[in-house]
């Protein structure tokens, strides 16, 4: 709730581009308790596509032209969290947090010394790690004709008091933070209201608390609707999915031929040991399903093809298991950060009968490529007594699979 003095909100900035160089400093409170999140991590340090929440937060500023220095607000109960979340980043020292936002940013404040008075600083949300550059640099740019510049959304929803009094939306908007100053005219207000209101009420901005202490309203510079700040598991979901790369579906085909030897008592179809009058000739166990299906793989990557990696010249690989070349593969998609949607094998030959092989072969493919065997189709057919395979010869094997890679 806003005090009461405070006036309807100005308008919007438009969209200028930044004047490189203005002097800021930014402040970020992550001292909060996380008391609605939910997770045994304290939520700044929350993994967010791979970094903590507050690291992603301090990121946002860090290459920003004019930027002299960032400190965080934090609580010394989450030390040892802290120090990994800025890991390799230069900033001073954090600042203890107090018992409420308006003290945490009071004692950051108060951490600032010998500053400038043209410089600004830039108040942030650790809650916030989505921040765009652009809003960013909107916000520097109304400093320089602004007292206080506050990032807001337009409220949007029909609004409501519980006892189902309407109230108007028009007009109105939603505080959100970067919230820009002076910093010294800042620590002024925030000095004016501890000595002059040290018992409340509590301000859960800093305009507000600006307003208050120098009868100034803030500037709206309409945000991002990336901004939003995370509050539940709902909200985190959401922010690591604007964070997914996007994707792209690629396909790759392969196929394979081995030959019967005159003997044998087996044949490896699949990575499974099926009994047979005849083994398969080859360099290695001779798996053409595996071969035809690591091919596939390696082709819907662009990376070549089994014999490229595994030459058969090579005395190393001579009776290998071919679980290894597939194994390799999945290594591939791995590295490149992809996924495999599904794969698709046809085997081809008159003997031996696969129907009763398929599941076994479906789970053992599975687990080398650390998928589900639902993503796995098993299929065999014969060439109604026509060609090589109909005469026995050889079984032959073609594999399809569908990547889902990022985009380069
Ligand atoms: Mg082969």
């Amino acid at each position: 709730m806003l005090p009461k003095n405070q006036k309807e909100p100005r308008g919007h900035v438009p969209p200028t581009p930044s004047k490189a160089g203005a002097s800021f400093h930014v402040l970020i409170a992550a001292a909060g308790a996380s008391t609605r999140f939910g997770t045994s991590a304290p939520k700044p340090y929350v993994n967010l596509a791979g970094m903590s929440i507050l690291r992603r937060s301090i990121l946002a500023f860090l290459d920003l032209p004019g930027l002299q220095s960032l400190r965080v607000v934090y609580n010394p109960a989450h030390e040892a969290l802290y120090h990994e979340a800025v890991r390799g980043l230069s900033l001073p020292a954090p600042i203890a947090g107090g018992k409420t936002r308006q003290e945490s940013i009071y004692k950051g404040l108060l951490s600032f010394s010998d500053i400038p008075d043209e410089d600004k600083i830039l108040v942030h949300d650790a809650a916030r790690p989505l921040v765009q550059t652009a809003d960013l640099a909107q916000i520097l740019t109304a400093l320089q004709a602004h007292d206080s510049v506050c990032l807001a959304a337009p409220v949007v929803d029909s609004l409501s008091h519980a006892n189902g009094t309407r109230v108007s939306r028009d007009g109105l908007y939603a505080l959100q933070t970067p919230q820009g100053f002076g910093l010294n005219a800042l620590l002024r207000a925030h000095q004016h209201i501890h000595k002059h209101a040290p018992a409340g009420p509590d301000f859960s901005d800093d305009t507000s608390l600006f307003q208050a202490a120098t009868g100034i309203a803030p500037h709206f510079v309409v945000s991002s609707s990336a901004n939003f700040k995370i509050t539940t598991q709902q909200d985190l979901i959401m922010a690591q999915r604007l964070l997914q790369p996007p994707l792209q579906t690629r396909v790759g085909t392969g196929f394979d031929v081995h030959a019967f030897d005159t003997g044998g008592d087996h044949v490896v179809l699949g990575g499974v040991r099926i009994p047979h009058t005849r083994a398969l000739k080859g360099h290695s166990d001779a798996d053409v399903a595996l071969h035809a299906l690591t091919d596939a793989i390696l082709g819907a990557l662009g990376e070549g093809d089994i014999g490229v990696h595994f030459p058969p010249s090579d005395a190393a690989y001579k009776g290998m298991d071919s679980a290894h070349f597939l194994a390799f593969a999945h290594q591939r998609v791995t590295t490149r950060g992809a996924m495999i949607n599904n794969v698709d094998l046809t085997l081809i030959c008159e003997n031996p009968k696969i129907g009763p092989h398929a599941l076994a072969m479906k789970r053992r493919i599975a687990d080398i490529l650390h998928i589900t065997p639902d993503q796995i189709g098993i299929k065999a057919t014969t060439t109604e007594g026509l060609g090589f395979t109909g005469r026995g010869e050889g079984i032959a094997a073609q594999a399809v699979v569908s990547l889902s890679c990022p985009c380069p």
